[in-house]
């Protein structure tokens, strides 16, 4: 990841470059920022610059081998720690490690993820991980190797918060006196909650929000969108780069699905018999994993619905793409405290019908004129 891969932040990369190129890394910084900023892509950008071997003035090369390495995230000289979940015996390995290639596949999507998204990249979402002592010990020993390729060796650590107090106390003595040319990379979202033995001998640096214009700018160059999508996008995602990018790149399941909502709420509500007969043929050809999908889908549009009826003058709140919030804008007038329980029971029972292998044309029959009623209600 290069710096001008990440939107805005100008004050802040001139610094980072500054302590590169004036021979002043500190050795132990800490990057904080809510969730959504941009700390650990700056984190990133950071280590691929010092490790680059052709440095610009203002930004890594991006072509040299060391920065091919450092963009797939498999560079030797730079290490990677996060927390990780411990789920019954078989998960022997706590070290971070162990996870590498689900964290690759995730950073490399997406290097704006806060915890939730990597839970469930885990597969855990109920669970809260750890950096467990364990993970401490290889830390310790992977920074007293020589380094492999560049000058400096780096430990990108994100969410120190998650450290054990034994793991972090084990830390803080490499904190203290690290070996020649290593540098610590800390990243947090909740800077309180880190040992403060180890935050009072970190450099800190808060990443603020990324400006509008700039948002605007990188939305530009990479969705073609309209001035007013781009406008209200911006606007609700409020600085966030995790939700701006959720705004602006939908899955394609989604628009299929959305596609399918919109057709089957008008065909309940109108109790259209021979469309809905049809439509329901469509949806039971798509399969149970995709059927389960679609409903939580249609759970989550729901929940949406309600928030856009109940505060129409908030939309920053309401957590939509622009289709989504075209079709909602009309459609949230159905959508009420009224009737919403009955029609998230409804839902949700039908999710289950169809996970415990239930007919699915007769489950998505029943529920249809479970709808026409509720929408009327
Ligand atoms: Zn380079």
């Amino acid at each position: 990841m290069r710096f001008k891969d990440i939107p805005g932040l100008h004050e802040i990369k001139e610094r980072l470059i500054m302590t590169v190129r004036e021979n002043r890394i500190s050795h132990a910084q800490l990057f904080y920022g809510e969730e959504g900023s941009a700390a650990l892509a700056m984190a990133l950008a950071y280590a691929q610059y010092i490790t680059c071997r052709n440095r610009q003035e203002n930004d890594s090369c991006g072509t040299c081998s060391s920065c091919i390495k450092s963009d797939e995230l498999i560079h030797p000289d730079i290490l990677f720690s996060y927390p990780v979940v411990k789920s019954g015996a078989s998960s022997k390995d706590v070290r971070s490690v162990s996870q590498i290639d689900k964290w690759r596949e995730l950073v490399l999507r997406n290097p704006y993820f806060g915890p939730g998204q990597w839970y469930e990249q885990l597969g855990v979402e109920k669970k809260q991980g750890m950096i467990y002592t364990e993970e401490s010990d290889e830390i310790i020993r992977k920074i007293s190797l020589k380094s492999f390729e560049s000058e400096y060796k780096v430990l990108i650590q994100w969410l120190p918060e998650k450290m054990h107090i034994n793991a972090a106390n084990k830390l803080l003595k490499s904190i203290e006196e690290p070996p020649d040319k290593t540098v610590f990379l800390f990243v947090s979202i909740d800077p309180d909650q880190i040992l403060p033995t180890i935050r009072s001998r970190c450099q800190a640096l808060k990443i603020p929000k990324i400006d509008d214009e700039s948002l605007k700018n990188f939305l530009r160059k990479n969705f073609s969108l309209t001035e007013d999508e781009m406008e209200r996008m911006v606007r609700w995602a409020g600085g966030n780069m995790q939700e701006l990018l959720r705004l602006s790149g939908t899955k394609e399941d989604e628009n299929e699905f959305l596609a399918l909502f919109i057709y089957w709420m008008r065909i309940s509500y109108a109790l259209n018999m021979p469309e809905l007969a049809t439509w329901i043929d469509e949806v039971a050809a798509m399969g149970r994993e995709k059927q389960k999908a679609f409903l939580k889908y249609v759970l989550k549009i729901l929940r949406e619905n309600l928030m856009l009826h109940l505060m129409p003058a908030q939309p920053s709140i309401i957590r939509m793409t622009k289709m989504e919030y075209d079709f909602s804008k009309k459609f949230s007038a159905f959508i009420h405290p009224g009737n919403i329980d009955a029609l998230y029971t409804l839902l949700s029972k039908a999710y289950d019908h169809i996970s415990g292998n239930a007919y699915g044309k007769l489950v998505f029959m029943d529920v249809s004129l479970q709808i026409n009623k509720l929408l009327k209600k």
